[in-house]
């Protein structure tokens, strides 16, 4: 057993509501919802921070905002709109230290965020 709770969802060691996976990238609804639909999007690779990103990572990153606008659009939010967030550490507001990027959506965001 792993100490990241994201690898844990991706090696199915505790549940989760899993709505996207290929070899790369795993996405799930959150499991404290802060929006009508708010869905994490994860590499499965172990980063622990968005400060631990490296240029090999380019294409990952580049692959996480693809899947969340396809994401946005299959759950109907492309129209309306929608907001997209990483954390980082402390002042980011970050609690679970495997990199994750927030879908969030169908209600109006306010800005700036608090
Ligand atoms: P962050 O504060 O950016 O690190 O976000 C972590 C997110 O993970 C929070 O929105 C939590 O509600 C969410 N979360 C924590 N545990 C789980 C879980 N077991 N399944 C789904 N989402 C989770």
């Amino acid at each position: 057993m792993s100490d990241d709770l994201f690898l844990k969802i991706i090696n199915r060691e505790i549940p989760a509501d899993i709505i996207y996976e290929n070899d790369e990238l795993l996405a799930f609804r959150d499991i404290s919802p802060q929006a009508p639909v708010h869905i994490l999007i994860i590499p499965k690779e172990h980063i622990k921070t968005m400060n631990d990103l490296e240029p090999k990572h380019t294409e990952m990153i580049g692959k996480l905002f693809l899947a969340a606008a396809e994401i946005a659009a299959k759950e109907g939010l492309a129209d309306d709109g929608y907001r997209v967030v990483m954390n980082c550490n402390r002042h980011g507001g970050q609690a679970v230290y495997h990199i994750h990027l927030h879908l969030l959506g169908g209600r109006q965001m306010g800005w700036p965020p608090g």
